[in-house]
């Protein structure tokens, strides 16, 4: 049996990371995708990044997984420099990318096979299928598979290389929202079972509340982190409870404001977050672990409207 794990996750440290990208046909000039980012995740937390397209979010997972470098700032999972890529750091996309030539067994051992582990973890696989539920489709092709089925065995292809960091780049947005919720669930399952660190990008606020220990809420132009934020809701989390419903409305406003024109500096928000500390489930982020204090966004004082 796969066991339960205490934890299989380390801690993930991000500590000022910059990258900056070519603008679109102008190689002079270069636009911030990233900008002196910082972010440290405790092993085992499963936090939750939330911000509108272009903010940087697929950038800063792409660096965590070594796929991509950063101009400057380091990236660390647990001791270790993150130098490129490596099977402990795991990416999981929308698109569940299966092999269509493959059936689900073959599909959730490729990693194994390509690393040459497969003679001494072949019994794993048949332990991560019926981790994941699909033990009865061991044999079928990804075009017998619903929506929520080929992400599943995207889930166990990447967590059977006992991840120390899982990377979820909106791993559940193609799908249709009641299979989304089901889905939701499985993954927080997986995350108990086996305790792996998890960063998990969402453009859906309640997602974001419902799976995250933390909200990481991010800003475009440049990328950068707004604001972290820490949900103390009990687990399993009611999605119509007044504090999710508060929280959800806070973060819409925080996320609303962020993107329009000097209106009410974002810096208002902190205070009413931290009046609502005691009853709301929300508090500001985990000391030691945070951001430094976050000033409004540039865009929000100085009134420079997002395009
Ligand atoms: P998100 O995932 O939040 O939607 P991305 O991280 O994909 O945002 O992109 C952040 C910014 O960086 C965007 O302006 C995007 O156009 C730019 N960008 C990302 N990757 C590249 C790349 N390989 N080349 C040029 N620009 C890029
Ligand atoms: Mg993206």
């Amino acid at each position: 049996m796969v066991a339960a794990a205490s934890t299989e996750g380390s801690p993930l440290r991000i500590l000022g990371v910059s990258k900056s990208f070519p603008a679109p046909g102008n190689d002079a000039i270069h636009n911030l995708a990233l900008d002196a980012t910082t972010l440290s995740m405790t092993a085992g937390e499963l936090v939750s990044v939330i911000g509108p397209s272009g903010c940087g979010k697929s950038t800063l997972l792409r660096l965590i997984a070594g796929l991509d470098f950063p101009d400057s700032g380091e990236l660390w999972v647990g001791d270790d420099p993150i130098t490129g890529p490596s099977a402990e750091r795991g990416l999981v996309f929308q698109d569940p990318n299966l092999f269509p030539w493959l059936t689900v067994s073959r599909n959730i051992q490729a990693g194994l096979v390509a690393r040459g582990l497969l003679q001494k973890k072949r019994p794993e696989v048949g332990e991560f299928m019926r981790l994941v539920g699909l033990e009865a489709f061991a044999n079928a092709y990804p075009h017998h598979l619903s929506g929520g089925m080929a992400q599943r065995v995207a889930l166990a292809r990447a967590l059977i290389n006992h991840p120390k960091v899982l990377l979820l780049d909106e791993p559940l947005g193609a799908l249709d929202a009641f299979t989304r919720m089901r889905m939701q669930d499985e993954v927080l399952r997986l995350w108990q079972a086996r305790r792996t660190t998890m960063l998990l990008v969402t453009h859906d606020i309640d997602e974001a509340i419902y799976m995250g220990d933390r909200i990481v809420i991010m800003t475009p132009h440049p990328g950068r982190i707004e604001r972290t934020i820490a949900v103390t809701l009990d687990r399993p989390r009611q999605r119509n409870s007044q504090a999710f419903l508060r929280l959800r409305g806070e973060i819409l406003e925080l996320l609303h404001l962020a993107g329009s024109a000097g209106r009410n500096p974002v810096g208002g928000m902190s205070s009413h977050i931290r009046q609502d500390e005691d009853t709301s489930g929300i508090k500001p982020d985990m000391p030691g672990t945070s951001q430094p204090e976050i000033s409004p966004p540039a865009s929000v004082v100085s009134g420079v409207a997002e395009p």
